[in-house]
């Protein structure tokens, strides 16, 4: 584990009271980024409320002052304590506004949102609407989000995934045989590509590269031919998920004789890697002294290696890459 950079923290003041929330898909690490809030806030003088169950828990006036105490014991645990939701009444204008008038209500100043891209959006037009400072602390597992090298969750999302695939190559050794395993991460293939060269995978299917089935038969038969009796495709999930069923039917049709594993939900949850409690909490510890110093409008994320401020701009709805040279890494290393 590299050591992250974290700049000297900002100094002013200006704002006394916090609130934090956790929305859309849980991510392990989420609980050491809260922990951080909560922690870093309070031994500067600001006070903090946890908001439960995201955007809907604060329409809903679910929410609770924080102290030291409230966070203990929580590094270690996956998922999220101030649990999670998707509010779709949060696309609607009036009821940001009326979500500004909960906070205001209560004293709270500035809100910190743990979250991906959708949950940005949100924190981004209530603060453009209302004037109410928001702040992002990326947490995913997918590591979709722009503007951050790295996502709370995505590493320990790809330990857990390097694990079942060194398993199930037992099988796939003892057996010879051809393996699809299906990965999480959405439109993103930084899950599956980071997975199939961490378990040394023969093929990675991902979004950003679409390979043709012909291409994927020519690499099995390729390996075949060179004597390897036992094959493992790692397959991102997609828009769509079932994509490793769809592939292995292609196979079958052409008389392979593959088995298909979808890891699922397995990935999201456990216990954090040191890694993303390192991660999460430089990352919360940063975005409470950023808002408690007044300064708002954008995530604090990872660029490498050392923590940074990022306004909205350069994340919302913008597209990350998945590096080239990785996909030709592990293209080379599989042949
Ligand atoms: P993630 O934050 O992981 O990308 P979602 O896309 O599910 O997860 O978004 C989480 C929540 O953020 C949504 O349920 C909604 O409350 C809020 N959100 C998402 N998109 C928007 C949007 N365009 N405008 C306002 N709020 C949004």
């Amino acid at each position: 584990m590299s050591m992250i950079t974290i700049p000297p923290f900002p100094t002013a003041r200006k704002l006394k009271s916090l609130a934090v929330l956790t929305s859309g898909g849980d991510a392990p690490g989420m609980n050491a980024a809260l922990r951080a809030i909560v922690r870093y806030s309070i031994a500067n003088g600001a006070s903090v409320h946890g908001i439960y169950r995201g955007y809907s828990g604060l329409l809903e006036g679910d929410i609770e002052p924080m102290k030291i105490s409230s966070v203990g014991n929580i590094i270690q645990r996956g998922g999220t304590v101030l649990k999670t939701d998707r509010c779709p009444a949060f696309l609607r204008k009036s009821v940001r506004k009326e979500a500004a008038k909960i906070l205001a209500d209560r004293g709270i100043e500035g809100l910190v949102v743990i979250g991906g891209d959708g949950s940005f959006t949100g924190a981004s037009l209530l603060e453009k609407e209302t004037g109410f400072r928001t702040i992002g602390v990326p947490g995913t597992i997918d590591n979709d989000i722009a503007g951050t090298d790295d996502t709370i969750g995505f590493d320990t999302a790809v330990n857990t995934a390097v694990e079942a695939i060194d398993r199930i190559r037992d099988t796939a050794s003892s057996h010879g045989r051809l393996f699809l395993v299906e990965v999480m991460g959405r439109n993103s293939g930084f899950i599956a590509l980071s997975t199939g060269v961490g378990g040394g995978a023969e093929t990675i299917v991902v979004p950003e590269a679409k390979l043709t089935s012909a291409k994927i038969q020519a690499t099995i038969q390729r390996g075949m031919s060179r004597g390897k009796t036992s094959s493992i495709i790692v397959v991102a999930e997609g828009p769509k998920p079932g994509l490793a069923s769809r592939i292995a039917t292609g196979l079958t049709a052409s008389g392979f004789d593959p088995k298909v594993c979808t890891l699922g939900h397995i990935q999201r949850g456990g216990s954090p890697s040191a890694h993303d409690r390192m991660l999460a909490s430089a990352l919360g510890a940063t975005a409470a002294a950023y808002l408690i110093a007044g300064k708002s409008g954008g995530m604090i994320g990872l660029t490498k290696n050392q923590v940074t401020y990022v306004p909205y701009r350069n994340v919302i709805g913008k597209k990350k890459v998945l590096p080239k040279i990785a996909m030709s890494l592990a293209e080379i290393l599989s042949t």
